[in-house]
């Protein structure tokens, strides 16, 4: 006769760990697993927000070690225009999701961490979930779903998730501490620079249906844009999650965390932050709560659900008008303050949006055209994508 475990956490990314770590906290009795063994490469481009970086220390104080470069410059293009923000403190913070998820699974301490073992399928047994893996089969009362994007515990809840293409090529390099964001030619979608102190990590990402035939070579033609010619390290495509209005709680007692909740920001594709706070929560739940489901299905919504639809909105808005909203960016430094706002993850869409209506309104009603960098309002002659500091 088999175990039978309070708890199976099924996927140990940024969200599994969350969860089994706080289930280790509690001392439940709780198993683990996860295709890999770590390390193991995760595609992302490993930038932190400031929530997100005080979240995942307070459960792992050496996250912080994790963090190669601190950046407090960001760079956002569309065609020839160059807009530079800057603060006078960093507010984002770039790692390698390789070392940053070996360091918060080292410190997993449970016996029951199954690495190497994937899970095959789920099925119901009477107040029962029996779970197989490559391995052996498992009795569970309760499952935490955090298996990312392709998630088959989303599957078996019912749920699709609608994905987007992203791709990443790290190249060698000494960086300097300038993040780039470039929207050109890319609906619904942006281009990165992630500086990550000996090597650069660039990338690109598009939020909605798009065929692509080859990715690699986009990737490239953005790389040799910004002069980024050098030894390629590593290269590969994800899917990433395209909130499509909703998100996906579970189905009686299986939670999902993170991507296989479809917890990713759909403008600024930040997932990091709602992955960790969404396995913290799901544990805490089916810990304490007599109706796990019904609790998390109100924190997911109080907390994200809103603010997802209004990123999503802002997104929508964005896109069909890029050029002009550069252009409001390009006069005003309040305009600009809200996109900087937003790509740190210091405010909510709706108070964004706001802001946005209100600002706008103050700029003359035809806007000059873009044609440099934009520094505190002093317009200087562009000195084209070789003069960034990055
Ligand atoms: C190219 C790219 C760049 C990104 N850049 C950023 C960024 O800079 N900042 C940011 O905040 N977010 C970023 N994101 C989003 C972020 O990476 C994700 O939202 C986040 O990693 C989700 O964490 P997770 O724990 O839900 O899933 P994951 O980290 O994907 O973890 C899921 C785990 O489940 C395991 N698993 C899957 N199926 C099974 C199975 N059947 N059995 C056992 N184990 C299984 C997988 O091996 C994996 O380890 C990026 C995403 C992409 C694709």
């Amino acid at each position: 006769m088999e175990k039978i475990y309070d708890v199976a956490v099924i996927g140990l990314g940024i969200a599994g760990c969350c969860a089994a770590k706080k289930l280790e906290n509690s001392g439940c009795n709780f198993i683990v697993f996860e295709t890999f063994n770590f390390p193991r490469k995760k595609l992302c481009g490993g930038g932190l927000t400031e929530k997100s970086l005080n979240l995942l220390t307070s459960l792992f104080p050496d996250v912080e070690k994790c963090v190669k470069v601190k950046s407090n410059r960001v760079y956002f293009v569309n065609e020839n225009s160059i807009l530079e923000t800057s603060k006078k403190v960093p507010f984002i913070f770039l790692t390698d999701r390789k070392v940053l998820d070996y360091t918060i699974f080292s410190s997993l301490k449970s016996p029951n961490i199954h690495t190497g073992e994937k899970v095959l399928s789920i099925e119901k047994e009477k107040n029962l979930y029996i779970i197989k893996t490559d391995r052996d089969k498992y009795r569970v009362y309760s499952i935490i779903g955090s298996d990312g994007v392709n998630s088959l515990v989303s599957r078996f809840c019912g749920f699709k998730i609608k994905k987007g293409i992203t791709y990443e090529i790290d190249i060698e390099g000494n960086t300097g501490n300038s993040v780039v964001v470039d929207f050109t030619n890319l609906k619904h979608g942006y281009y990165w620079i992630f500086p990550k102190g000996d090597y650069y990590t660039t990338g690109f990402g598009i939020f909605s249906k798009y065929k692509l035939r080859n990715p690699y070579e986009l990737n490239r033609k953005y790389n040799l844009k910004f002069k980024l010619n050098r030894k390629e390290i590593s290269k590969g495509g994800a899917f990433v999650p395209v909130f499509n209005g909703k998100l996906f709680p579970g189905k009686e007692r299986i939670l999902l965390a993170g991507d296989a909740a479809n917890l990713v920001d759909p403008f600024t594709g930040e997932g990091i932050y709602f992955a960790a706070l969404s396995g913290i929560k799901a544990a805490e739940l089916l810990l304490n709560s007599k109706t796990p489901l019904t609790d998390y299905e109100k924190f997911l919504n109080k907390n994200f659900l809103s603010d997802f639809r209004w990123s999503n909105f802002l997104r929508h808005l964005f896109f069909a008008f890029k050029k002009p909203f550069f252009k409001g960016m390009e006069k005003s430094e309040a305009l600009l303050k809200i996109a900087t706002d937003i790509i740190s993850g210091n405010v909510c869409y709706k108070e964004a949006f706001k802001r946005f209506v209100i600002k706008s309104t103050l700029l003359p009603a035809r806007f000059l055209n873009v044609t440099g960098v934009n520094k505190a309002g002093k317009r200087e002659k562009s000195k084209g994508f070789s003069s960034l500091d990055i």
